[in-house]
């Protein structure tokens, strides 16, 4: 029998779930709106038990997360998220309660560690040993995959909070990080491009100096990382980076923070997701296999 597994992409808007056989084709889908934990987990095990009774038993549940998450397997609150800014959820258990309910392995990761081991297996970081997934969005995370593998430490990758230098143009807008004000995500993410210039990048005429800043912030991460851990592959999505030309001018940028240094890593590090809208659902799938030995 086909072994089927259940995947769970927690977003801070909705919650996308779907059952996903080992030929990773996705036998059904849905989607819940998150309101409070207990209203939004319930009615998502409750989803898992119809489908699970029409298709099958799971064989291990995957879990595609926002964050921040307790991800230490030692700890008592494992699969929980920790501190966040979001109401109610401060402290609400994730995984436990899909544990409890249908007794399968469970894995938990953050949704951009779950995307760059999606796109590291099946999409555009395919083959990479050193993979590394960005989203830059309503808000900006970063994930990073070595050896198949999500990386976490003590927690897990903060990427979006990194602190680039300031644009020598850019120096009058504070920021909008509640913690640190102008690290990345306060002056990159798609709010920080609101706040600063009352509409998105992409609404901004083509020869706006926001395009060039906002690509000279996001360039500094990838150049930062490609210093410190050599990705194979970065691959950058999420709205913001829908806009026409962005990524080309990260590149472009990326390519000029290097001096000449990095030029023999290759051409194509910096590149777009493959996997489209099914790429939360197929990281919660890969998370999935990783605990069904
Ligand atoms: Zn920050």
């Amino acid at each position: 029998m086909t072994k089927l597994y259940g995947c769970i992409e927690a977003g801070g808007t909705k919650f996308v779930l779907g059952i996903v056989d080992e030929e990773r084709r996705i036998r059904a889908r849905g989607r819940i709106e998150t309101r409070a934990p207990a209203d939004t987990i319930g009615e998502a095990l409750a989803w898992f038990e119809a489908a699970s009774a029409e298709h099958g038993p799971l064989a291990a549940i995957g879990i595609a997360s926002f964050g921040p998450l307790d991800l230490d397997p030692a700890s008592a609150t494992w699969g929980h998220i920790t501190r966040t800014a979001k109401p109610g959820w401060s402290g609400a258990d994730i995984a436990g309660p899909f544990a409890r309910a249908f007794g399968c392995p469970v894995a938990i990761d953050t949704d951009v560690n779950g995307a760059a081991l999606a796109e590291s297996l099946w999409g555009a970081a395919r083959g990479a040993d050193v993979a590394v997934y960005i989203t830059v969005g309503t808000g900006i995370g970063g994930g990073l995959v070595v050896a198949g593998m999500p990386v976490h430490g003590v927690g897990h990758p903060e990427m979006g909070h990194a602190s680039p230098p300031r644009h020598p143009d850019d120096h009058d807008f504070a920021g909008i990080c509640p913690f640190h004000g102008a690290c990345l995500e306060g002056l990159a993410s798609g709010p920080a491009i609101a706040a600063r210039w009352g509409a998105s990048l992409s609404e901004l005429p083509a020869d706006h100096p926001g395009h060039a800043i906002i690509a000279f912030y996001l360039a500094h991460l990838t150049a930062t990382l490609t210093a410190i851990a050599a990705p194979h592959r970065i691959v950058m999505g999420g709205g913001v980076l829908g806009t026409p030309g962005l990524l080309d001018r990260v590149r472009e940028q990326a390519r000029l923070l290097g001096g000449g240094y990095f030029a023999d890593r290759g051409e194509n590090v910096i590149v777009a997701p493959d996997l489209g809208n099914d790429a939360g659902l197929l990281g919660a799938f890969a998370l999935a296999r990783s605990v069904d030995l």
